[in-house]
C-alpha cells in the first residue's frame, strides 16, 4: 500500500495545533514542542498550526516561526470558527495530502505538556492506533472541575457510545484513522466522540494537567455549554425520547386522579366539588396526550436527524480475501 520503503524512509508524525489569541504562548510552546521532539531524530515532524481568527499577534508569531523553521505549517482562517472546526481544518489537510503516518493534536497553551505526546509516539509504534491523554489530575477551576464532572455524567447516559472521561482532544491517532474522521462531515462537532464511533484500538495515557501558561481561556460558559450540549445532542436522541416517557407518566397519573375522583363521588359525596373532576382530571389528560403525540414526532425527528448526520455506516480495520483481486497487481 506504501509507495515506500518502510525501512528506509522515516515515519512522519504531523501536529495540529489550533491556535486562538496565543501571541504570548506561541513561541515558548514551539520551543518546547521542538525540544521534545529532538529526541526522535528517526522520526519526521510536521507542525501544523490553523489560527483560528486570532485578534491578537498570533498569525505574525506563526509567520515567524515557520521563517525559521520549515517543518512549521501555518493554516489561517478567515474568521473565529471554534476550536473544534480549527483541528478538523487541520486533520483535513493532513488527511488530504496523505502525508503523514500519525497525526497528534495538542493545544497550544502548553495546558497539554509536549514530552506526553512522544509516550504517544511510543504506544503507537506499540500497535495502538489512538493514544488518548487522560487527565489523572487538572489544575483548573473548581467551577470547571465541577461542571465537568456533571457533564460526563450525563453523556455517559445518554450518549449511544462510550465517550472516555476526562479526555480532552489532546490525542495521537493513526493516519488511518484520520481518514475515518475526514468522512464524519456534521457541522456541530464534539471530535472526541467521533473518535470514539470511528473505533480501532484506543488506549489511554495517563498524564497530569498543567495550568494555561499565559492568556486566557478561549473557552468562556458560554462556548463550554453550547460544546456540551453538541457532545450530548450529536451522540444520543435521548432527550426527545424522554419527551414520550414524560406524556405517559402524565397520563397514568390522570387515570389515577380519576379512580380517586370516581371514589370521592361515590362513597364521599358531600367532599365532592361541582366541576373540578372534568377540569383536574381532563387538564391532565390533554397533557398526557399532547406529549406522548410529541414524543412521537420526537422519534421521527431522531431518525431524520440521524440521517442528517450523514456518518459513514461502518468502518473496516481489514478485509481479508482472495477473489477479486485488484486487476493490475496480478502478473
Ligand atoms: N482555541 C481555538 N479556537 C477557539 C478557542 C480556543 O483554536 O475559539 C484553541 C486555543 O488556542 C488552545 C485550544 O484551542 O490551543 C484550547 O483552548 P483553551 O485553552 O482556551 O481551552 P481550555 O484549555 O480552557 O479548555
Ligand atoms: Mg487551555
Amino acid at each position: 500500500m506504501h509507495d515506500r520503503d518502510p525501512s528506509s524512509a522515516p515515519r512522519r508524525v504531523a501536529y495540529v495545533l489550533p491556535v486562538y489569541n496565543e501571541e504570548e504562548n506561541i513561541a515558548v510552546f514551539h520551543a518546547a514542542l521542538v525540544e521534545a521532539t529532538a529526541a526522535r531524530p528517526d522520526l519526521d515532524f510536521e507542525f501544523v498550526y490553523v489560527d483560528d481568527g486570532s485578534r491578537d499577534a498570533s498569525l505574525e508569531r506563526l509567520v515567524e516561526l515557520r521563517a525559521k523553521d520549515s517543518r512549521v505549517t501555518v493554516v489561517q482562517f478567515s474568521r473565529n470558527f471554534g476550536h473544534q472546526l480549527a483541528v478538523t481544518a487541520g486533520l483535513d489537510l493532513v488527511a488530504e495530502s496523505g502525508d503523514a503516518d500519525a497525526v497528534i493534536v495538542m493545544d497550544t497553551d502548553l495546558q497539554d505538556p509536549p514530552r506526553v505526546s512522544l509516550e504517544m509516539i511510543e504506544r503507537w509504534e506499540e500497535g495502538v492506533e489512538v493514544v488518548y491523554a487522560q487527565r489523572r489530575t487538572r489544575k483548573d477551576t473548581p467551577f470547571k472541575r465541577a461542571t465537568a464532572w456533571g457533564f460526563y455524567w450525563v453523556l455517559d447516559r445518554l450518549a449511544s457510545i462510550q465517550i472516555p472521561r476526562n479526555v480532552g482532544d489532546f490525542r495521537l491517532m493513526d493516519a488511518r484513522v484520520v481518514a475515518e474522521i475526514s468522512r464524519y462531515r456534521e457541522h456541530d462537532r464534539f471530535l472526541r466522540g467521533i473518535v470514539a464511533h470511528v473505533g480501532f484500538r484506543q488506549e489511554a495515557l495517563l498524564f497530569d494537567r498543567d495550568e494555561r501558561f499565559a492568556g486566557e481561556t478561549g473557552y468562556p460558559l458560554k462556548k463550554m455549554l453550547s460544546f456540551a450540549a453538541s457532545g450530548i445532542l450529536g451522540f444520543s436522541t435521548t432527550p426527545l425520547k424522554l419527551i414520550s416517557r414524560f406524556g405517559y407518566a402524565i397520563s397514568l397519573f390522570s387515570v389515577l386522579l380519576a379512580c380517586y375522583v370516581l371514589f370521592i363521588r361515590v362513597f364521599r359525596p358531600e367532599e365532592s366539588v361541582p366541576g373540578w373532576a372534568f377540569l383536574g382530571v381532563g387538564m391532565f389528560m390533554l397533557s398526557g396526550i399532547q406529549l406522548v403525540m410529541m414524543g412521537v414526532i420526537g422519534s421521527y425527528l431522531g431518525r431524520v436527524y440521524v440521517e442528517a448526520q450523514d456518518r459513514p455506516l461502518y468502518t473496516l480495520a481489514m478485509v481479508a480475501r482472495d477473489r477479486g483481486a485488484d486487476p493490475e497487481s496480478g502478473s
